[in-house]
């Protein structure tokens, strides 16, 4: 394991494992590693995520932490160095990153699919012997770069369009030339926007009748000439995440830059529907750091807030926290249940309970955010406090495409009503 930090001071790490419970069974890697992210969290990246939020800049120091202690390579299979996590170690990885700040879990979840997706999940899809050797091929290079050079990836796919949703080809296109493709088009909500090395686009090839089948993920290199970052960035919550629009004109890029072959991403967008999951850690940390901080506040624990004072005794007080209780039981409940069985082709049930766990994470991130500052009351929201920027930060959760909280209603609704191909007619 070589995810160690090298300056790390002694470890305070919170030994509750809050993500996943103190009876939760973890292999000694998937310990370690939140062993790290809790120590990096709670001494670095707390400190710091007020200033992210309020400057609506990139946690660049997060990043250089995080490089220096291996978790860039999280996702990384380890026989390209990498540190091998499978999607649950992520999930376990990113919530709790996501307790000390959003932005940089958010941000993450871009960076880490950038290697989940070309790693262990195209591992288990249909290849051609030949596609296979290629993808191969390509993926060493993305690899290499984030292990060697500790390069960031970001993840673009929102187009303002149908397309984020899985439900049209996206607009951006990508034409085979020799040696490589051309890529024209534009994308909005890009996280990491300036900060990024690669950026890993979704787009569509471009031909004749050409459909969500033909999407293609290619990388994007920061100094790309006719690539440009544009627009504004000036949101509610999430502000560290940057997601400025990209545009792209006639940008070239080598063969290698395909991160999954042509097919691979439509194949794996209908047969691994986990993989849109991987962006609910994020809420899982700030749902159980509302509940924490809340715990905190009415014992008259938080520092910074003049003499102590305990709110604990009211009995309106203890029945918000026993709600928040419960509320987060489900929650991790759900999040612990749906990465668990995460896989290929799973069987309805599951696929349905990965919707369901979504719904539920990004829902009650919110509503745990409402009720602790509700509870805890007028101080609590103030800006020297960082309730305020877990409750505008849980706010976008439902918001993130493809599986926003109404497509999650959607897809219920319908999958558990039809079968595959059925109709009314
Ligand atoms: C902080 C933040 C960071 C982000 N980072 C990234 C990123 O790195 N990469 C990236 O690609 N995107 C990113 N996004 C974008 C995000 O995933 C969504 O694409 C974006 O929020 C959609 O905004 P919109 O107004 O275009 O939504 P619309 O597409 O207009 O959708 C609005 C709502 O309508 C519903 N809806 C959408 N399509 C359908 C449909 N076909 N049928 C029924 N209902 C539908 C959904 O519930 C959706 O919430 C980010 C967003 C935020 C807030």
């Amino acid at each position: 394991m070589n995810a160690v930090l090298k300056d790390s001071p002694v470890a305070t790490v919170d030994p509750r494992f809050t993500v996943c419970g103190s009876s939760f069974s973890l292999t000694d890697e998937q310990r370690e590693l939140i062993d790290l992210a809790e120590t990096l969290g709670r001494t670095r990246f707390s400190a710091r995520a007020a200033e992210w939020d309020r400057e609506a800049t990139f946690p660049m120091a997060n990043y250089d932490d995080m490089r220096q202690a291996g978790l860039l390579g999280l996702c990384v299979p380890k026989a390209q160095g990498g540190l091998g996590a499978d999607i649950t170690t992520y999930a376990l990885v990113s919530a709790t990153i996501g307790k000390f700040c959003g932005a940089t879990a958010l941000t993450f979840n871009m960076h880490a699919c950038s290697s989940m997706w070309p790693g262990i999940l195209s591992d288990a899809l249909d290849m051609t012997a030949e596609q296979r050797a290629e993808h191969e091929r390509h993926r060493q290079v993305h690899f290499r770069r984030i292990i060697d050079d500790g390069a960031i990836y970001a993840q673009p796919f929102s187009e303002g369009t149908a397309a984020a949703a899985g439900r049209a080809p996206f607009g951006t296109a990508a034409t085979k030339v020799d040696g490589g493709w051309l890529i024209n088009g534009k994308k909005i909500f890009a996280s990491l926007a300036g900060s990024a090395d690669y950026y890993g686009v979704l787009c569509t090839e471009d031909k004749e009748g050409r459909s969500v089948r033909d999407s293609l993920y290619l990388a994007v290199p920061k100094d790309a000439p006719g690539f440009q970052i544009v627009g504004d960035w000036d949101p509610l919550g999430m502000r560290g995440t940057v997601s400025r629009n990209l545009t792209f004109k006639d940008v070239w890029v080598p063969d290698e830059a395909q991160m999954m072959p042509r097919g691979v991403y439509f194949q794996a967008a209908s047969r691994w529907p986990h993989m849109f999951m991987t962006l609910s850690p994020t809420y899982m940390g700030i749902a159980i750091a509302a509940y924490e901080f809340t715990v905190r506040y009415l014992r008259g624990e938080i520092e910074g807030m003049g003499p102590p004072v305990k709110r604990r005794m009211y009995p309106t007080k203890q029945i918000t926290v026993a709600e928040m209780h419960i509320l987060l039981e489900q929650t991790r409940a759900l999040f612990l249940r749906a990465f668990g069985e995460a896989r290929v082709d799973p069987p309805k049930d599951v696929r349905l309970r990965a919707y369901a766990a979504q719904y539920t994470i990004m829902e009650n991130a919110n509503r745990l955010c409402q009720l602790a500052i509700r509870t805890c009351g007028g101080q609590s929201m103030l800006k020297s406090l960082p309730l305020e920027r877990l409750y505008r930060d849980s706010r976008c959760g439902s918001l993130m495409l493809p599986w926003t909280a109404e497509l999650c209603l959607d897809r219920i609704g319908r999958e558990a009503l039809y079968e595959p191909g059925e109709g009314d007619d």
